[in-house]
């Protein structure tokens, strides 16, 4: 299996080898500025299954609620915003899942930071919900 995305202008484009790990969604505050939406829906995939086929990306870095760096990247042309990389799982790359063309691979299994979320927003059915981080109680 293989993922396929690309940005809204189409110069930048990239490859997911294999399965993802994991798919869900997360609500936390920062992914609602990043993406300008009420939500992120993402993939998280091994890094070494991640590759740039085109384009160039821009990057912005802040530091996430641990303190550690987290690094998104995004055309440099459009701005769509396609890939989040957290400093706390380095061996790891969040995939935003609205710019995968094979959409229907895409089966998020989970809701996290839900206690930031919007308050009209409804959580995927039969989804386990996190009012923090993966995991949280
Ligand atoms: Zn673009
Ligand atoms: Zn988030």
């Amino acid at each position: 299996m293989e993922l396929h995305g690309s940005c809204l202008c189409g110069s930048a484009c990239f490859v997911c080898k294999g399965k993802p790990l994991m798919m869900g969604c997360c609500h936390c505050a920062d992914c609602q500025k990043a993406s300008g939406s009420a939500f992120s829906p993402l993939l998280i995939y091994p890094i070494d299954k991640f590759g740039l086929l085109r384009g160039d990306l821009k990057k912005f870095c802040q530091k996430g609620g641990s303190g550690k760096e987290v690094k998104r990247s995004f055309c440099g042309n459009c701005g769509s915003l396609l890939t989040t990389w957290y400093e706390v799982t380095p061996d790891f790359m969040v995939i935003m899942a609205g710019c995968i063309d094979n959409k229907a691979e895409f089966k998020p299994a989970w809701d996290i930071y839900t206690k930031e979320a919007q308050s009209w927003v409804e959580f995927g059915k039969g989804h386990k919900v996190y009012p923090m981080g993966y995991g949280s109680k």
